[in-house]
């Protein structure tokens, strides 16, 4: 049965269950919760459960309908992306959807549209889409999927029917982790970590040396206060060149891509794949600065729990406890209440600003600030 491969979001699928059993489904949905958890999938089964014959309301897994659902292939289940280079879901975009809510069906089927990152529709479009949401015709299902349910507008959260997906815990990311890759115990516990929960991102971290390369990023954190200026900007540029490593992985792949597609598509078609891969390079870089600021925060929290209770049974880096304990006798509790706060309003910053460019900034700024505090407040022997 389809429901049966969402792990960890048990109320989310008894609830989605049980409105098909007891024929309440309604028109419009808000699936929100962190990014990776099954949001998803969590439509796509919905949208199977809904149109499979062979096993109605929990979806066979193989009849035609569910296969095609699971391939992204079914004529009657759309998906909507954010598309523009400003990673956002344009009024044209939303146009041509409701176009397509409000043709004829020619089978039975419920349609369903699955909007992802549904915070990127833009204001002007989040008012046209309104309309559709308002009245869409029998058998029409939008599910909005998003992890910044305050960016929509109250009018659009208000008319969908709330649905929440939690993060993964400790022992269900553990029991995912050791299934796909060797991994420890603790391993897997800084993975839950630093991927706030969510298993897809756990498992691409893992997969990319992240615990490893922890230990180079850490360097300026582990440093106890000696380094000069000169030093400090060079460890600045090791953390940036990280950052920007993925993403420009990412867009050499998708240039490859393109070689294959460019000369057999028409202009406006490749401009719009085009514009579409650039808004995934762009959304690569912002998850990977947000994992960034995670790390810190989480090492500048470790160095804090050692120091309060002298042990390291509630710390993140567990791998790395001799390190945070040595670091942690040379710090003062009010210096590192500082760096915390500091690194905290950095992030919260970096996650409002839509300009690549100012994100940097911020950050840059964030390590300076850290950097210069080593400096200024050496560490106490
Ligand atoms: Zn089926």
């Amino acid at each position: 049965m389809l429901w049966d491969k969402i792990r960890g979001q048990t109320g989310a699928v008894n609830y989605l269950r049980q409105s098909i059993r007891k024929e309440k489904v309604v028109s419009g949905y808000l699936f929100q919760g962190p990014s990776g958890v099954g949001k998803k999938l969590a439509a796509s089964t919905f949208a199977g459960a809904l149109n499979c014959r062979v096993a109605p309301g929990e979806g066979c897994g193989s009849c035609p309908d569910c296969e095609q659902i699971i391939k992204g292939s079914h004529p009657d289940v759309h998906y909507l992306t954010p598309m523009s280079k400003s990673r956002q879901i344009l009024k044209e975009e939303i146009d041509e959807m409701q176009r397509i809510v409000f043709l004829g069906s020619y089978s039975d089927n419920w349609k369903v549209f699955i909007i992802e990152d549904a915070d990127r529709i833009n204001i002007k479009a989040q008012n046209a889409f309104l309309k559709t949401l308002e009245e869409p015709p029998e058998k029409t299902i939008l599910i909005l999927i998003t992890d910044q349910p305050g960016q929509l507008l109250p009018t659009i959260r208000s008319r969908c029917q709330k649905v929440i997906f939690g993060s993964w815990s400790h022992e269900l990311m553990e029991s995912f982790l050791m299934e796909k890759i060797v991994i420890s115990k603790t391993e897997s516990h800084v993975l839950h970590s630093i991927s706030r929960g969510c298993p897809g991102r756990a498992l691409q971290l893992s997969q990319e040396g992240i615990l490893n390369d922890r230990k180079t990023l850490f360097g300026p954190l582990l440093d106890d206060g000696g380094s000069s200026a000169r030093e400090l900007s060079a460890q600045i540029k090791v953390w940036l060149d990280y950052i920007s490593s993925r993403s420009k992985a990412l867009s050499a792949d998708l240039e490859k891509e393109r070689v294959q597609w460019r000369e057999a598509l028409a202009p406006p078609q490749r401009k719009k794949l085009e514009a579409r891969d650039e808004s995934r390079v762009v959304a690569e870089e912002r998850a990977e600065l947000e994992m960034i600021f995670e790390l810190i925060l989480s090492w500048i929290r470790d160095l804090f729990i050692c120091r309060e209770t002298g042990g390291d049974n509630y710390i993140i880096n567990r791998d790395m406890s001799d390190e945070i304990f040595a670091a942690s006798r040379s710090r003062s509790q009010a210096q590192l209440c500082r760096m915390m706060e500091w690194v905290e309003k950095s992030r919260q910053l970096a996650e409002k600003t839509s300009a690549r460019s100012t994100r940097q900034l911020i950050f840059e700024n964030m390590l300076l600030q850290l950097g210069y505090w080593n400096l200024i407040f050496p560490a106490e022997k």
